[in-house]
């Protein structure tokens, strides 16, 4: 499997062009970071800062971006949370997920800004409903497995 891998940070005023694999470049000013893929394949990720899109989480020493990035655009369709700086890989989403949740993202996007702000370059997010219900079921299995033993 991938192995684990630290992003360093950075708080930039621009984000630069050429950016350097392993770091992730944040600008307060514009609301956004930006870090390539950490795959490898060296695409561009842009994640936009704002309450449609990810929330960005320092706590002096790491930085965190909420929810996951799912970069379906890319070949690679890699699938990641970045949490206190590490990579933590998710599952890769079917093509009906992806669908599912562009059209929840796109729709999500369209209440809050209009539907002007509909971006189809930005990666999506994975959708907390579908994490929520993960942890769901782990509960209940967590709960039958305790009845038994
Ligand atoms: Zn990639």
């Amino acid at each position: 499997m991938n192995p684990e891998i630290v992003l360093k940070y950075q708080f930039v005023e621009f984000i630069p062009d050429d950016l350097e694999q392993g770091t992730i470049y944040i600008s307060i000013r514009f609301a956004t970071a930006s870090h390539l893929c950490c795959c490898g394949c060296g695409n561009k990720v842009v994640t936009p800062i704002r309450p449609t899109d990810w929330k960005l989480i320092f706590d002096g020493k790491t930085v965190s971006l909420d929810p996951s990035i799912g970069n379906w655009s890319f070949p690679c369709q890699s699938h990641y949370f970045i949490r206190n700086n590490r990579i933590k890989w998710a599952p890769k989403w079917s093509r009906e997920q992806i669908e599912r949740g562009r059209t929840r993202d796109n729709y999500a996007k369209e209440g809050y800004f209009g539907a002007s702000d509909v971006s189809a370059e930005a990666p999506i997010k994975d959708d907390a409903a579908t994490v929520e219900s993960r942890k769901m079921k782990k509960g209940i299995w967590q709960a039958v497995k305790n009845w038994f033993s």
